[in-house]
């Protein structure tokens, strides 16, 4: 059976100080609200943190992330980190293809296929964004965007290496705006999401892939978000800097 998974996306806040308190916080509450059997938690803080999650992580409830990986093996880089780097510092997931990252740093599908194939020879699991921008919304283009990134991004594996993707589905104009992609509008592209896997992989690899949604996900909305049948929980990003918020968005399922 999939997973329900909440991920924390950090991006480039906090110091260390901060961060090592947001995460004795959700820890404490941990320890007094149990999360859901079926549902993972994942924080992915930025590089210099990882160390201090995944020591955290040995004794608790979380599994850790980054938020971006080099699409290299190794070599003249400078200033990059690179999946085996990341797996030897126990890092289970990694954030790729985020809108941010395909805006500002020229991220495109064929780098996103590039990197998920790194992550995957190191046995790290691709959190795969994917999502249109408002204009395209608008044009309706909605679904041509979300096949052309999830088709040139990831159908290249077979479906053994696919069933170890997680998907988020996060509508850019839905990104730290406030605004949030009403439970038909996610349930409506997760469900063709799940169709196009379903074509390329058949149904019981479409079964088992968590498809997020992301985009202004917080505790008021996330219930009822996460009761649609495709969305299997969410990619955080403002509200995963608050323990409290973090830890009811995961207690929402
Ligand atoms: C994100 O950037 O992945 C995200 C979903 O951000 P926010 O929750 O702040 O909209």
């Amino acid at each position: 059976m999939r997973k329900n998974i909440v991920a924390g996306n950090w991006k480039m806040n906090k110091t260390f100080d901060e961060a090592d308190e947001l995460v004795s916080q959700i820890i404490e509450l941990l320890e007094t609200k149990e999360l859901g059997e079926n549902t993972r938690m994942i924080l992915c803080p930025p590089f210099p943190y990882l160390e201090m999650c995944t020591d955290y992580s040995n004794e608790s409830y979380f599994s850790v992330g980054a938020q971006n990986v080099n699409d290299n093996e190794k070599g003249a880089y400078t200033g990059e980190v690179s999946a085996p780097m990341l797996a030897s510092m126990e890092v289970e997931y990694c954030i790729v293809g985020h809108s941010e990252r395909r805006a500002y740093y020229g991220e495109t599908d064929a780098i996103v296929a590039r990197k998920v194939d790194q992550l995957l020879k190191n046995d790290i699991r691709p959190i795969v964004c994917c999502g249109e921008v408002l204009e395209e919304r608008e044009a309706g283009k909605q679904f041509d965007v979300v096949k052309r990134q999830i088709t040139d991004g990831l159908f290249h594996l077979d479906a053994e290496a696919f069933g170890q993707v997680v998907i988020a589905y996060e509508p850019v104009w839905a990104i730290g705006t406030g605004k949030t992609a009403t439970p038909q509008q996610a349930q409506e592209i997760h469900a063709f999401i799940r169709g196009l896997i379903a074509e390329k992989y058949g149904k019981e690899v479409a079964d088992n892939t968590s498809i997020l949604y992301g985009g202004s996900c917080k505790p008021s909305n996330a219930k009822e978000l996460f009761a649609n049948p495709d969305v299997d929980g969410g990619l955080i990003g403002g509200a995963s800097l608050q323990a409290e918020d973090f830890v009811n968005i995961a207690l929402a399922f």
